[in-house]
């Protein structure tokens, strides 16, 4: 089951919680009690290789900045 990571708003914890994907953006009340709480982006990996984002592929030549006077000027 994956884990998420939370904030509490009131008195600035984090914690962690496991739970169902599908309950992943219910509400979580902080160990301490409070209801104010803000789901944290975590990078868990469970299971399976994380998609390594595709990085843009350089293009070679001038991006329209040099030689228009804002390099070097
Ligand atoms: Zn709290």
């Amino acid at each position: 089951m994956p884990r998420y990571e939370y904030r509490c708003r009131t008195c600035g914890d984090t914690f962690e919680l496991s739970r169902p994907m599908a309950e992943s953006s219910a509400p979580a009340t902080c160990p301490s009690g409070h209801g104010d709480t803000v789901k944290l982006l975590s990078t868990v990996a469970v299971g399976g290789a994380a998609k390594a984002p595709a990085a843009a592929p350089r293009t070679g030549g001038g991006g329209g900045c040099c030689g228009g006077g804002c390099c070097g000027g």
